[in-house]
């Protein structure tokens, strides 16, 4: 099978590394340039998307902030898996919020702002503190603004203003300021016949915006069935197919869905050595209509983002249960550079090795990694 994606980065690499051994070829698309890319290598390929989706067949993506001419010619093709409709309610917050109350699944209450009188709106009917989002481009907290006091509203409006202003494809979504205790994800996937398989609950942690740690571990089972029958419900209204991401909040054992992502996603990397199955083969066989394979967690692990950096102290690699995956990237400030995946056997050997692991690291580069080992029991 011959897998086309929509976006070279290293989403689509991993997707290529996970294919090869079930005979799954992928070649990747950058949408900015217009060329079809070898996803390892990034070495150009030909021009035009007409070809590489001829070529193909299956198209996917890696990403949802894909413009809109593009998903239509994909659409066209019939080859579109999850497709258009699930792309775009990824990449335009209006759409996500309309499915999540389509689907009946709980999320935090919000207001979509176009104007002045909305912006009012918002506060009078849903209070502060409130997160205001762009309806569209939003990735790693970017295009977001926060309120907390009354009296700072005039000044937010005068930005709202101006960035509604610039763009008339955009809104801003007001969402209620949510006080959860942690941040979790699901990632699961569908197959066209509607098979469902998830994996456990990973808790992750963030830092300005951007994930730092994912912790898959034993997990709270009343917590996995309720982010189960919420996932299943969103699958199932987009009849999805592929791996599909949901960001929770949760509070005191009550879900509420954050954000979805119609794709592969950074908190479930540890998959790669977590998993029978990864989520880059799970989201491959699901797209090429194969059996999905098992999403049962088979060993306790971590994933740390490497941010910004080009290398790491080499002795990491003494950790037993350590594997590093480097993304061929070149370096930016904040940029995601790679991952480092751990595992134990237990939950205790897994905290020992990333007690290791945090001790090897620049703090200045991989802040705030011990809370997440703190919450390893
Ligand atoms: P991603 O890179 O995950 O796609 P994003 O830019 O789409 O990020 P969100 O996930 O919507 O942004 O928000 C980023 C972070 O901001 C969340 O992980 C959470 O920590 C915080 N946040 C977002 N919305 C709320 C909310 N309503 N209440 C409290 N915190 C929030
Ligand atoms: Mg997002
Ligand atoms: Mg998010």
């Amino acid at each position: 099978m011959k897998v086309l994606v929509l976006g070279a980065g290293q989403l689509a690499r991993m997707m290529s590394l996970a294919g090869a051994p079930l005979n799954i070829s992928i070649s990747a698309y950058d949408v900015n340039s217009d060329s079809i890319v070898h996803p390892l290598t990034q070495q150009p390929l030909g021009k035009g998307l007409d070809k590489a989706i001829a070529d193909a067949d299956v198209v996917t993506a890696e990403f949802e902030h894909i413009p809109l001419p593009i998903l239509a010619q994909c659409q066209q093709s019939g080859k579109f898996l999850p497709g258009e409709t699930a792309i775009k309610a990824g990449g335009d917050r209006r759409l996500e919020k309309q499915l999540l109350d389509d689907a009946a699944v709980r999320s935090a209450a919000y207001h979509i702002v176009n104007n002045e009188t909305d912006f009012e709106q918002a506060i009078r009917k849903l209070g502060l503190p409130l997160v205001f989002k762009s309806a569209l481009a939003g990735y790693d907290g970017k295009g977001q603004w926060r309120l907390k006091r009354a009296e700072d509203a005039a000044a937010l409006w005068q930005q709202l203003d101006a960035f509604l202003q610039a763009d008339s494809k955009q809104s801003i979504v007001a969402e209620q300021f949510i006080p959860f205790q942690r941040e979790v994800s699901l990632i699961g996937a569908r197959r066209a016949n509607g098979d469902v398989q998830v994996f456990p609950l990973t808790e992750n942690h963030h830092v300005n915006g951007v994930l730092s740690v994912s912790l898959a571990a034993a997990g709270n089972e009343q917590l996995q069935q309720q982010a189960q029958q919420m996932f299943t419900a969103v699958a199932n209204q987009l009849n999805y197919i592929g791996v599909l991401a949901i960001e929770f909040f949760d509070v005191n054992g009550e879900l509420l869905v954050n954000e979805i992502a119609p794709r592969v996603h950074n908190s479930g990397h540890w998959t790669q050595q977590g998993a029978d199955v990864c989520q880059f083969e799970q989201h491959l066989r699901a797209v090429c209509n194969l059996p999905l394979g098992s999403a049962a967690l088979v060993r306790p692990s971590l994933m740390v983002n490497i941010l910004g950096e080009e290398s790491v102290p080499e002795a990491i690699l003494d950790i037993p249960g350590l594997h590093l995956h480097w993304y061929g990237k070149t370096k930016r400030a904040g940029r995601k550079m790679g991952h480092i995946n751990l595992s134990g056997a237990t939950t205790a050997e897994l905290k020992a090795r990333f007690e290791t692991l945090i001790s090897l690291l620049p703090e200045t580069a991989f802040p705030e990694l011990a809370l997440m080992a703190a919450r390893l029991k």
